[in-house]
């Protein structure tokens, strides 16, 4: 019986048609600037973003510690999210690579920093004091819920920030699932932003890669600082053929992977001991609880569907599991995992 997999979107395989691009794309050497496919990439990324240049990046994680070291000086200050994936989930790079402090503040229900939380969060101009220089959103925010923001919550704090000479940075790692949840074209949903990195591997599902965007003289100083990093890659373009692939392509299905999240997070929630709050499933996340009297523990749980049903899903967190849906998961995988779900929880 095949895999189920609901851990993440990044356990996605390249595609067919994936694969026929990367045997076939013509390549060369990209730290000289010469590798057609990865410059075909970065061109198509900045135009569709409508910003000036892009970078291709080995990942999110690359792509979100470059914006920092491009943007700021050691010894800065970033305002970045308690929950957010730059905080928690980046080995501490800002602060060990980028040697930047980082002041965090409470993300909201709803993916965003409060207005009034990043205002008292600004440091005031005095020699004591760090030098705030970049804010950090991340949209879908992924601990809240995979939950998308739009674009007049992001002027307001492009407004507040230019005003006070700080830049923004967006973890875009699902960005083309927030345009798909906000109803709108990627470029106008990130225009205020100065940069923005987004992943080519998760629900785009190509093998590797992310590309950082924004204006051609901070993508010039992140490109220096990938070097550096050890993130210059020789003939990439084998990479970028299939994040071509993602770009064009996959794009412009994500709504069948929140169809379908949203099918799973309606079974689910007709399930006993399952406590799941539908507003949170906007885009390609269903986060639940088990509760407490359920037949099951959650230890149980994960090893009874991988063993019974080769089903798998992540450990849970505090009670807390999140399924994640993708290319692989269609509604009839959805039934299954409702079924197996149910007996699972029968006792
Ligand atoms: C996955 C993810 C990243 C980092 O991506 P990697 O390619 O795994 O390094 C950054 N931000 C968010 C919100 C993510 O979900």
């Amino acid at each position: 019986m095949d895999t189920i997999d609901l851990r993440s979107d990044t356990v996605t395989l390249p595609t067919p048609q994936m694969y026929e691009a990367m045997a076939n794309a013509r390549l060369g050497d990209d730290v000289y600037g010469e590798d057609p496919t990865v410059n075909e990439l970065e061109g198509e990324t900045a135009a569709m973003f409508k910003k000036e240049a892009a970078l291709f990046v080995s990942s999110g994680t690359q792509g979100n510690l470059l914006a920092v070291m491009a943007h700021c000086e050691r010894g800065d200050e970033i305002i970045v999210g308690k929950q957010a994936h730059m905080f928690l989930y980046e080995a501490g790079s800002a602060s060990s690579v980028a040697g930047v402090q980082i002041n965090t503040i409470d993300v909201q229900t709803n993916g965003t920093l409060k207005l009034d939380d990043i205002r008292a969060a600004i440091r005031m101009k005095d020699v004591h004091e760090p030098r705030t220089h970049l804010i950090c959103l991340e949209n879908t925010q992924n601990v809240m819920g995979g939950v998308a923001f739009g674009a007049d919550y992001i002027r307001k704090v492009a407004a507040l920030a230019h005003m006070n000479q700080i830049k923004v940075h967006m973890d875009g790692a699902r960005i083309f699932n927030a345009a798909t949840a906000v109803h709108m074209p990627v470029h106008e949903l990130i225009e205020d932003v100065d940069s923005i990195s987004f992943c080519l591997s998760k629900g785009l599902c190509a093998p590797v890669g992310s590309v950082l965007v924004g204006r051609r003289e901070f993508i010039e100083k992140a490109r220096r600082f990938r070097k550096m990093l050890g993130g210059g890659m020789r003939q990439a373009g084998i990479l970028a053929a299939a994040g071509l692939v993602a770009l064009r392509e996959m794009t412009k299905r994500l709504h069948e992977d929140h169809e379908n999240a949203r099918l799973l997070a309606d079974g689910l929630a007709k399930l006993p001991y399952i406590q799941l709050d539908p507003t949170r499933v906007q885009t390609n996340m269903i986060y639940f609880t088990l509760a407490a009297d359920a037949p099951v523990s959650t230890d149980a749980l994960v090893q009874h569907l991988k063993a019974k049903y080769n089903i798998y899903i992540s450990p849970a967190y505090n009670k807390e599991f999140r399924f994640v849906t993708h290319y692989w998961i269609t509604p009839e995988r959805v039934y299954m995992v409702l079924k197996a779900m149910q007996e699972a929880l029968q006792g």
